[in-house]
């Protein structure tokens, strides 16, 4: 998870089991508009079998996401939109369920939307990052016309966009969503949690480490000026934080926030 940067370093900040393990989220966001309740991102899912669940030390079995959505008070009938950032299975794995072998809509309602070209690469298959994808997740959902591949830069309902932020691929997107004066922005993988704030901690799985902190200066500078909340889809303890400047980190989380700002309801894990 934090690429070049020594152990000794990191596991300050994460630390590790005896199998070098760290404790990371698979966090989901939901944004509601008024006109229409979107989920961004859709977790483990149900398609890891019991070795890759061993391994990653998850439980055998997921609680099916929209049962955790309904915990949280909000009927999963009314999502009737749900992003992707990019196709990575923990990003979508949830997108589809398997019924009678056969991989579905989980949520039948909602239109569905990812990047054309990460779903193009999805299909490369290069050995580099082939693992990463499984073709369940979103290939129904296009069969069935029920995903939206977008070229680009994407507003999929007023105030709430996708917006192209390589580095951890080529074609990975962040979401923002703005409302009355505030954006929410969910950086995906270019910050996975408020550890990588500092531009040099990449991940050693990203493709193009150099364009990500070129984005990540980016993108956080723009957090900080305007007072962003941001979403960290990989963190076990802040879900939401705002950011601000450190002399020795760049950026750090903004301590005027504390770790979990009031965001009502719509944290999951
Ligand atoms: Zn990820």
């Amino acid at each position: 998870m934090f690429g070049v940067v020594p152990k000794s370093l990191w596991s300050r900040k994460a630390p590790a089991d005896e199998a070098n393990r760290i404790r990371l989220a698979f966090n989901c966001y939901l944004i509601r508009t008024g006109d229409h309740t979107i989920l961004v991102e859709t977790g483990l899912g149900d398609k890891r079998n019991a070795r890759d669940r061993e391994r990653m030390r998850v439980p055998l079995a997921t609680d099916p996401l929209p049962e955790v959505v309904a915990r949280h008070g909000i009927d999963p009938e009314s999502i009737d939109i749900v992003i992707n950032s990019h196709l990575h299975w923990d990003h979508c794995c949830g997108n589809t369920v398997m019924q009678a072998g056969r991989a579905v809509a989980t949520f039948p309602r909602a239109r569905y939307f990812a990047s054309r070209p990460e779903w193009e690469h999805a299909h490369e298959r290069l050995v580099r990052d082939s693992v990463a994808y499984l073709d369940e997740n979103y290939d129904p959902l296009v069969e069935s016309g029920q995903m939206t591949l977008v070229p680009g830069d994407h507003a999929v309902a007023p105030g709430v966009w996708m917006r192209h932020a390589a580095g951890h691929n080529r074609d990975m997107m962040v979401i923002t969503a703005e409302s009355r004066g505030q954006t929410f922005c969910f950086l995906s993988d270019l910050v996975p949690t408020a550890a990588h704030l500092q531009p040099s901690w990449v991940a050693a799985f990203d493709l193009y480490p150099l364009e990500t902190i070129e984005n990540k200066n980016r993108w956080l500078a723009r957090a900080v000026e305007d007072d962003w909340i941001c979403g960290f889809g990989h963190d076990p303890e802040i879900d939401f934080a705002r950011v601000t400047k450190d002399p020795k980190t760049v950026f750090s989380l903004s301590p005027a926030a504390g770790p979990r700002p009031a965001s009502p309801a719509a944290t999951m894990e």
